[in-house]
């Protein structure tokens, strides 16, 4: 971290900004704004520094800069078009140990300004730390896109209700569910954006005369394939409200970083030389965290109803009247299939698409012959143990041992990895690719090498070098 992000209390606080133009003028509005006591020193001002001057808001000192105008200052501001006074502002600020930060000169700044996105009391600053501000620029607009401008309202209504929360509801989980459903809570955001005071106030009380819920309750969510920007935005909003994150190996660092830093997080999954934590007792501690009044989250990799035992899971709680809901996530065959430039379905290619369990021999047989048919693709799950025997029983069942197949390891992920080859390499080619990896065989497969987009650094592995 280069900065640390703060933010300053500056009510009536002596601030000094150095330059008289249009940029220390939007600099002196930011700091009026913040309700600083602002001298603005220049040789010249703009009209505007002459009327707030008149006004009362701001106090000038016309001519030349001296360290003596740093005295009892909380920070300042140098502005000036002149690269050796904000040189010398920057260093008597230095000397005086006072905040300084030069304009449009991030290494002669002990402070830099961000963008910022003003919902007061809520405010949300965005920095690059100088090194690209016009992402940090672009970054800005898109928050103020997604944040609504009555956020601040609401913020504003929180602060109101605080003591009335803490006296309504006597433990912190309580307290931080009614926060929770109050700032979810869309219809009552809109009656304060539409100044609806009497209906808003009703929506209140019937949050307040909700009884606190004595079971917790689980959410099964789907955490995508690996990329977390392929998880869901609905999936983000329940692990950021969780109690309790119960997951495997399947989900990626990258969405673990998004669960809530206080969440209590427990790994399920196989650790190496360990075996999994038995499918039954991962049941028993989503009952028993619930019926201890938790949110809990499932996290599963994919979507939990796609070979994730979500199913199983669920039936354990519905028996003990826990209730329960599915949030649904990018199975891996959705996501390798994009990220590898093979779409699972084209009209000259396959009509009809299969998502097929390798370990179909425990699970209970597969119909070859229909597996085996064409104009279709099939996507294999846990099958590179299986890779070489689905090679022989779709060639013996007549599909073409050319048929192209890819295996995408780690898909979507920046460790991924696609190798090509024809169904007759399939049981080879698995012994090279590590877990998890999914196996697609069908002609689509073909359209790769036109349709690649996410590594062209990866060099597909050629049938040349596999003869
Ligand atoms: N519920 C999951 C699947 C769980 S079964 C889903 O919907 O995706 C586990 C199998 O999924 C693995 O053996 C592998 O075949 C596949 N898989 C999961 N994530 C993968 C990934 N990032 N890349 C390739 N295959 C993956």
């Amino acid at each position: 971290m280069d900065y640390l992000p703060i933010f300053c209390q500056l009510q009536h606080k002596a601030c000094l900004l150095v330059g008289g133009g249009e940029v220390a003028e939007r600099k002196a509005r930011l700091l009026l704004d913040a309700g600083a006591a602002l001298t603005v020193n220049a040789y010249t001002f703009t009209p505007q520094f002459h009327e707030w001057a008149a006004q009362g808001r701001i106090t000038l000192s016309e001519g030349e800069f001296s360290a003596a105008l740093l005295a009892e200052k909380w920070l300042v501001i140098a502005a000036t078009d002149r690269v050796e006074v904000n040189a010398l502002v920057y260093q008597c600020a230095n000397q005086q140990r006072v905040f300084c930060n030069v304009v449009d000169d991030p290494k002669r700044a002990s402070f830099i300004m961000p963008s910022i996105i003003d919902r007061s009391p809520i405010m949300v600053a965005v920095s690059s730390g100088g090194k690209a501000p016009v992402l940090a620029r672009l970054l800005r607009e898109k928050l103020e896109a997604v944040l609504p401008q009555h956020l601040g309202k609401l913020a504003q209504l929180g602060g109101s209700l605080r003591q009335r929360v803490k006296k309504h509801f006597s433990d912190i989980g309580s307290r931080r569910r009614f926060w929770e459903k109050l700032f979810a809570h869309d219809r009552l955001a809109q009656s304060l954006a539409n100044n609806d005071v009497a209906l808003a106030e009703r929506q209140i009380e019937q949050l307040f005369s909700h009884q606190p819920q004595e079971c917790g309750e689980v959410v099964l969510v789907g955490a995508g394939p690996g990329d977390a920007g392929l998880l869901t935005l609905k999936g983000l909003q329940q692990i950021q409200q969780a109690d309790v994150v119960v997951y495997d190996r399947l989900v990626s660092d990258d969405v673990m970083t998004l669960v809530r830093r206080d969440a209590e997080r427990i790994f399920v999954g196989k650790r190496a030389g360990h075996h999994c934590v038995p499918q039954e007792q991962i049941n028993q501690i989503l009952l028993e965290q619930a019926q201890l009044g938790k949110r809990v989250v499932r996290l599963k990799g994919g979507d939990p109803f796609i070979f994730g035992r979500g199913g199983e899971e669920l039936e354990t709680l519905a028996e003990a009247n826990i209730p329960f809901s599915v949030v649904p996530g990018i199975t891996a065959a959705s996501g390798c299939s994009a990220y590898s430039g093979i779409p699972l379905t084209h009209r000259d290619h396959a009509q009809s698409v299969r998502l097929v369990t390798g370990h179909a021999k425990r699970d209970g047989g597969l119909d070859w012959s229909t597996l085996a048919a064409g104009q279709q693709t099939l996507v294999f799950y846990m099958g590179l143990t299986q890779a070489a025997d689905i090679q022989q029983q779709l060639i013996e069942h007549g599909m073409p041992a050319t048929t192209p197949v890819a295996l995408v390891e780690n898909g979507t992920s920046c460790r991924q990895r696609v190798i090509e080859g024809e169904l007759s390499q399939l049981g080879t080619l698995a012994l090279q690719a590590a877990s998890p990896s999914l196996i697609i065989v069908g002609s689509v497969v073909s359209l790769r090498s036109k349709l690649n987009w996410f590594s062209s650094q990866e060099a597909p592995q050629q049938l040349a070098q596999m003869a």
